[in-house]
């Protein structure tokens, strides 16, 4: 994309991320879910955020479906669209970030360079990259808006694992098995996993 605004100077901030860190009592990052549809992002991001905001963390899920009602209306699924999409919640999620706030991300994400993308936009170890591992099978057994079932029958086209790739993240921080573990064992790896980076308390 051409950059159209090489004349806007960035304003420093006199609040920082870290005086907002240091005043919620805990570190802000991304937890970046990524998986086929219906493999659990949503129901797993959720579920993780209930966790934090009971133990008071500021928190919020960015969804898929969500941002695609307002902030990315204007796009389709095409990859480039998809890349855009990705674009456009990296920089939401980067901001929400410097706003001190834990921030969980839900969509499928199929594309690595994309994934690798928005990694890039935070510093080391600020963004960490959840797999919901849940085979294509399980999936679309589960197909819980029938999207599966007319992406079959030919009614939605580009979908996912279907007619679309998906890339699976070779090194994530985290591989939650989503197919057939349950989702409170699964909530608990995310737990454990921003315990042991101190992000949360014991
Ligand atoms: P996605 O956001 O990836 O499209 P959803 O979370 O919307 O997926 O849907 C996943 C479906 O699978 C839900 O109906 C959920 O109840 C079910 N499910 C079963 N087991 C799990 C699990 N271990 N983790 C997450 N979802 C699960």
């Amino acid at each position: 994309m051409s950059d159209k605004s090489s004349n806007v100077v960035w304003h420093s901030e006199s609040v920082t991320r870290a005086d907002r860190e240091k005043r919620n009592g805990h570190r802000s990052l991304v937890l970046w879910f990524t998986g086929l549809s219906a493999s659990g992002k949503s129901t797993l991001a959720n579920a993780v955020e209930e966790q934090l905001h009971l133990q008071g963390c500021k928190t919020f899920v960015l969804d898929g479906d969500n941002v695609r009602h307002g902030l990315c209306s204007d796009l389709g699924f095409s990859l480039e669209d998809r890349e855009e999409n990705l674009r456009r919640i990296g920089e939401i999620a980067k901001l929400m970030v410097e706003a001190g706030v834990l921030v969980l991300t839900a969509f499928i994400s199929p594309m690595r360079k994309d994934r690798e993308r928005v990694r890039s936009l935070f510093p080391h170890g600020d963004f960490i990259e959840v797999f919901c591992d849940a085979s294509l099978d399980v999936c679309e057994s589960r197909d819980p808006k029938g999207l599966y079932q007319r992406a079959r029958a030919g009614e939605i086209g580009e979908f996912t694992g279907i007619s679309s790739p998906y890339e699976a993240p070779v090194n994530p921080e985290l591989c939650c098995d989503t197919g057939k573990g349950s989702v409170e064992d699964n909530v608990a790896s995310v737990l454990e996993l921003l315990r042991q980076r101190g992000v949360i308390g014991e």
